[in-house]
């Protein structure tokens, strides 16, 4: 596991802490200003908390009151509070704190219970606020925009594309979800992929597919256009800032790097240097990339030149896609709709 994880850990667990804090302190405001219209609380907080004492000392084996006589005490003075509560109309949950997630009281974790028979307490596990934030983090530094977080592997439609060509794209979809699926697991994939088409044949919806369902399993996909692509490795170089360090980080740690769009325009021979760097640095640590591009092969070599070429091409599986303008076809049937 690269570092990436340690730091979005490190965060949440500081986002954690922080609004631990800041419940417990609300429950103390609210506690505060109820004890401010009826004193009696504070007195009854009091005698409780001796109640306690009395009892921890009995724990101890000390001298102190009858345990009984300390129960009935306590039973008497919840009693009164809670009468007192009532009579003003106010709910006993506002002494209690507000947790965003009662089931582990914002910590994330859960202890389960030591059954009779087990000697050990089982770990922790996580909660599932703590899964979904995680989720939630990963989307975050993914790149995907709200709409391509929607294109996922059942939302594929294999009816937009011409009847002949539906058996082929439906193995093409085949093959990107089994190497969505190696990755999420963990498994060291034996090539990258490359899917070349024209415009409009589902390039993009796959690629995100299979960075969606990266994520969904709690993996660092990363989604760059060409361009975002480039302006990370020129900020990292030149203004050594926290967004070009950062994307740099994810350009090279992530498990899976999407570059949806390698264009026709050839990059400057800084850009294609740093491209090089990049893919070197994930080809030794066989982390996958999925890149989309519209160009033909001669073309792809022609414009990013050999060394790129190889890396890219070398040891990726290129996937043809076929088939019409997949918009042109959807906007089609808006219109024969209406
Ligand atoms: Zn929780």
């Amino acid at each position: 596991m690269s570092n990436l994880y340690g730091n979005l850990s490190a965060e949440r667990a500081k986002r954690r802490e922080a609004r631990i804090r800041q419940r417990l302190q609300e429950r103390d405001q609210r506690e505060a200003a109820i004890m401010a219209r009826i004193p009696r609380l504070r007195e009854i907080k009091e005698e409780m908390a001796a109640l306690g004492l009395q009892l921890a000392r009995r724990a101890l084996g000390l001298p102190a009151a009858d345990a009984e006589e300390l129960l009935a005490r306590g039973q008497a003075l919840a009693r009164e509070r809670e009468e007192l509560l009532r009579q003003h109309g106010i709910d006993p949950a506002e002494l209690e704190v507000q947790w965003d997630c009662p089931d582990c009281q914002d910590t994330g974790w859960i202890q389960p219970r030591v059954e009779p028979g087990q000697d050990v307490a089982p770990p922790p596990r996580k909660c599932h606020c703590l899964l979904q934030e995680e989720i939630a983090d990963l989307y975050r530094i993914s790149g995907l925009t709200q709409p391509m977080r929607e294109q996922t592997f059942d939302r594929f439609d294999l009816t937009v594309y011409p009847p002949e060509d539906r058996p082929y794209m439906a193995e093409i979809l085949r093959q990107c979800q089994e190497f969505a699926r190696a990755v999420a697991a963990g498994e060291k994939v034996a090539h990258n992929l490359i899917l070349m088409g024209g415009v409009g044949l589902g390039k993009t919806f796959l690629a995100t597919a299979i960075a969606n369902a990266v994520v969904q399993h709690h993996r660092v996909a990363v989604y760059f256009t060409f361009p975002e692509l480039a302006d990370v490795l020129r900020r990292q170089r030149f203004e050594d800032d926290e967004g070009g360090r950062w994307g740099m980080q994810l350009l090279l740690e992530s498990d899976l790097l999407v570059l949806d769009d390698l264009g026709a325009e050839k990059p400057s021979d800084f850009v294609a240097e740093q491209l090089f760097n990049v893919l070197n640095h994930r080809i030794n640590r066989q982390l996958p990339w999925v890149v989309s591009t519209n160009l033909s092969l001669p073309e792809l070599g022609e414009i990013y030149g050999d060394r790129i070429f190889s890396r890219l091409v070398g040891l990726s599986e290129v996937l043809l896609l076929r088939g019409n303008d997949v918009r042109l076809v959807l906007r089609e049937r808006r219109l024969s709709r209406k």
